[in-house]
């Protein structure tokens, strides 16, 4: 599984970055950006539900 955020969509609230740090960090310019490489399958769930609270659904699983 691998996971992204759409530079264009993100508002910058945190909430990826707060749920799954080990995947989300907040860039130079603040905003959200996903680790390169496949998700570790124990954090597949915790990367769908920051998909699925992300306010501006930014975050594409695929
Ligand atoms: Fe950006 Fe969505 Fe992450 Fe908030 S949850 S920082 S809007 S990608």
């Amino acid at each position: 599984m691998k996971t992204k955020v759409v530079p264009d969509l993100c508002i910058s609230c945190g909430v990826c970055t707060e749920l799954v740090p080990e995947i989300f960090f907040m860039n130079d310019s603040n905003i959200a950006e996903a680790k390169p490489g496949d998700v570790p399958e124990n954090l597949e769930n915790e990367v769908r539900g920051a998909a699925e609270d992300c306010p501006s659904n930014a975050i594409i699983v695929e």
